[in-house]
């Protein structure tokens, strides 16, 4: 793992890929967030990130979240939910989070609205897409998906913000960006529908953030590239 030293260095230097990748789209660097995706990651050294500039954090696992908690709480930075929410883990969740950018499905917003009708508070949210067309994935299909959206966005207690999607993982730089740009697609129809914009674009990660920026993501989720390879497979 890299000494602390290094997440610095490593947040500028995915910091000025994400710049690079918006220039040579023609965007403005601006448009595009980076969020940093901490599972398996001591509380420790997300603190370190976020004295080094990281605004944004991802977590896997509301395990995580909990664990975490006590040194995370107090510092500027905002937390996401990035995987599979179990139903049972939505109470848990909503401690520690202000989006949840991993609903895939209507049964899953259902009970965050439930839950945020007794919190008596609102709750950012993403529907997550599987654009990778591969089982093991999380996410609802892209047929799926604007149906989805439209019934999400019905929901008072949930603001539909965007979409989200891992991506495919491959060798093949086309047929990743076609994964990127069929999210996007998916958004400009789903925006249609529901007659409102969907301005976030959650995709694309350490090895592929280029491809996204040049289908439009608008939020890369970036764990590796800041702090060296994970211990474990997720
Ligand atoms: C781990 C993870 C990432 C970041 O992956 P890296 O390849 O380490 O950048 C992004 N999104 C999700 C949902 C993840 O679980």
């Amino acid at each position: 793992m890299p000494a602390d030293a290094d997440i610095r260095a490593n947040l500028a230097a995915v910091r000025a890929r994400v710049d690079a990748a918006c220039v040579a789209a023609g965007r403005a660097p601006d448009e595009v967030e980076v969020l940093l995706a901490t599972k398996t990651q001591p509380a420790a050294r997300i603190a370190e990130a976020i004295a080094a500039g990281a605004r944004l954090i991802g977590e896997n696992r509301v395990q995580e979240l909990a664990a975490k908690d006590a040194e995370l709480a107090g510092l500027p930075c905002e937390r996401h939910f990035i995987g599979h929410l179990q139903s049972n883990k939505v109470n848990q969740v909503l401690r520690y989070v202000s989006c949840v950018q991993s609903v895939d499905g209507a049964d899953l917003a259902d009970r965050l609205q439930r839950r945020l009708e007794t919190l008596d508070r609102t709750l950012d949210v993403l529907v997550q897409v599987n654009t990778s067309g591969e089982a093991s994935k999380s996410g609802v299909s892209p047929d799926e998906a604007v149906a989805v959206v439209q019934k999400v966005a019905t929901r008072d207690r949930l603001r539909v913000r965007g979409l989200m999607t891992v991506g495919l993982q491959s060798p093949d730089d086309a047929a990743v960006r076609a994964s990127y740009r069929e999210l996007r697609e998916v958004r400009d129809r789903a925006a249609d529908v529901i007659g409102a914009g969907l301005p976030v674009l959650s995709m694309g990660m350490s090895g592929d953030l280029e491809a996204a920026v040049a289908e439009g993501a608008t939020l890369v989720r970036v764990g590796s590239a800041v702090f060296g390879p994970r211990p474990q497979p997720d």
